[in-house]
């Protein structure tokens, strides 16, 4: 007797099997198809070795009758479900990780921390090594750029969450619940040295170099390193902008950035913003490059830094919206800027921005 009708039908049933894997969905009719011709086939051949009239008349009857397998579709087939979208749309997630960010020409903390919707503080407690203000960037420099406004805290040999707490002043139930730290639900709650933590909300120290000669408290500019000689000219007291415009601001005034920074060509010329005499024109010891320092005889002082070139000398008049220097990149400085200052003399450091007139 000849099988292969019936091993045909077999394998017409194995192959939509295999096919089914495959995902080929569309294949389906074909299977039941083959289903149906290998179920019929060996039926018929079946009941032909009885070879009885009245069963072949059975079968003839029989035949529109014969049940089909049921379908079995083994995995089933679901179809992916797919919403017709003419673009595609970034879900925003939270991030609760730190990420890296490279420091590129013109950067500073303030313009890096706005980048990330941060406070530009955040950007020094991300990094502790950068002790002195956004100054201390350099092009190419790695920065952890915080998930959250607060502090990147690394453990120490025996340090608790109580004194987290208390250096940065973040409870201690907020600093376990941040999703970034990964502590686990319930206490014990397991700090390891080296660990590093997100103190969300928390408040580090801010700590910045003064330019130039340091100002000893109630000394002024009779401190060492500053010209203490006779003033030339008193100031006006108003203030001009020591650049001309456009003024493009690279760095406002912040808590550990008390000055103004004015992106700028390679040798702008840059102008005394009131009269006055220079008390000091030279290379700033901390990072501030070329620096010139006018005492306006009024109880301001204004500071320019940065300059490729220093234009005047220590102990020399100058007007309002004379130059003074030319602008650079010297010191620490991802970028040709001005670094403009105006201080109380021998005291604090002011915002420029409310002694200015609104920006040209
Ligand atoms: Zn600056």
């Amino acid at each position: 007797m000849n099988r292969s009708p019936f091993s045909r039908g077999a394998g017409g049933i194995l192959l939509p099997r295999y096919l089914q894997w495959t995902g080929a969905g569309l294949l389906s009719v074909a299977v039941v198809m083959a289903v149906f011709a290998g179920v019929r086939r060996p039926q018929a051949l079946g009941v032909q070795p009885a070879a009885e009239p009245q069963q072949i008349e059975t079968l003839t009857i029989a035949t529109p009758t014969v049940e089909l397998p049921p379908l079995v579709v083994d995995p089933p087939v679901e179809g992916i479900p797919r919403l017709a979208s003419l673009h595609t749309e970034i879900p925003e997630r939270p991030n609760y990780k730190i990420v890296q960010y490279t420091v590129e020409a013109g950067d500073s903390a303030w313009s890096i921390a706005r980048q990330f919707n941060l406070q530009p503080e955040s950007i020094l407690w991300g990094n502790n090594w950068i002790n002195a203000e956004a100054g201390s960037l350099q092009i190419g420099t790695v920065l952890n750029i915080l998930p959250v406004d607060g502090v990147l805290h690394t453990v120490g040999e025996g340090d608790t969450l109580e004194r987290i707490q208390l250096l940065y002043g973040t409870p201690i139930e907020d600093i376990v619940a941040y999703p970034g730290n990964n502590f686990p639900l319930e206490p014990p709650y397991e700090l390891t040295p080296g660990q590093k933590i997100i103190v969300p909300s928390g408040q580090g120290q801010v700590v910045w170099q003064e330019p130039g000669p340091k100002v000893v408290a109630g000394m002024g500019r009779k401190s060492p390193g500053l010209y203490d000689g006779p003033l030339v000219y008193t100031g006006t007291g108003y203030f001009i902008w020591p650049i001309a415009p456009p003024i493009v601001i690279t760095q406002n005034y912040w808590g550990a950035h008390p000055a103004l920074d004015m992106g700028t060509y390679y040798r702008q010329p840059v102008f005394a913003s009131d009269a006055g005499t220079v008390i000091f024109s030279g290379w700033s010891e901390w990072g501030y490059g070329n620096l010139v320092i006018i005492d306006h005889g009024n109880g301001f002082w204004t500071y320019y830094a940065h300059n490729a070139f220093n234009l005047v000398e220590a102990g020399q008049g100058v007007l309002q919206g004379q130059q003074i220097a030319e602008s650079g990149s010297t010191g620490n400085s991802t970028g040709e800027h001005v670094d403009f200052r105006i201080r109380v003399d021998g005291g604090s450091f002011l915002n420029p921005l409310d002694f200015l007139p609104p920006k040209p």
